[in-house]
């Protein structure tokens, strides 16, 4: 099992490596906001057939940018969302992260992770969380599974990172005042509805 797993946008301009296959959960997610973040940015290829996006939780301070930084942008879908990070160079959708930098992990987007056809279960072994399925589209609805499990792994990072210090090294936030690292765009009404609606 790989220890490392490499990050890049669709176009190459953002790379960056996730130091650390473990701890992690490996979700799919069908809520609405995560789906009308997807449509928003046109990145249609993030959902899946049943507008689940697929995504790896993990610590913020296990991910390095090496380069391209400068190609991150941030918005939010209300102005007390979570932050959904993407890059304006190819509007590949990065991954999410609270506002407070206190509270820190990150759910890594599943196309930011294909960079040279690494397989997302060989790092972070299969689907164990499938959470906010009542969203999903179709009659037919995936089976909820592993959110207790998967929310008791997700704080046992955010304590574990507040406690070491170690939320000060998420690359999303300048580590001298937890500022994000680009300026959170919240989304008009207009826009929201938009995202909302093109299901
Ligand atoms: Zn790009
Ligand atoms: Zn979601």
């Amino acid at each position: 099992m790989p220890s490392s797993h490499s990050i890049q946008c669709r176009c190459g301009q953002l790379r960056g490596l996730l130091t650390a296959t473990r701890p992690s959960n490996h979700c799919i997610c069908y809520c609405t906001d995560c789906q009308a973040f997807a449509r928003h940015l046109g990145a249609h290829d993030a959902l899946d057939k049943q507008g689940g996006t697929e995504i790896i939780q993990a610590p913020a301070a296990n991910l390095t940018f090496s380069q391209g930084v400068d190609t991150l942008a941030c918005l939010r879908l209300t102005d007390t969302g979570m932050l959904r990070w993407y890059t304006t160079c190819c509007q590949t959708p990065i991954g999410n992260t609270l506002a407070n930098w206190r509270v820190s992990f990150v759910g890594l987007i599943h196309t930011c992770l294909r960079a040279e056809g690494q397989s997302l279960d060989t790092s972070f072994g299969p689907v164990t969380m499938r959470v906010s399925v009542k969203s999903a589209i179709g009659q037919e609805k995936p089976v909820s599974s592993g959110l207790l499990d998967g929310i008791a792994k997700t704080i046992a990072m955010i304590v574990r990172a507040r406690i070491s210090g170690a939320y000060r090294r998420s690359p999303f936030f300048d580590p001298r005042n937890g500022t994000p690292v680009a300026h959170p765009k919240v989304l008009t009404s207009d826009e929201l509805q938009a995202a909302k609606r093109m299901a």
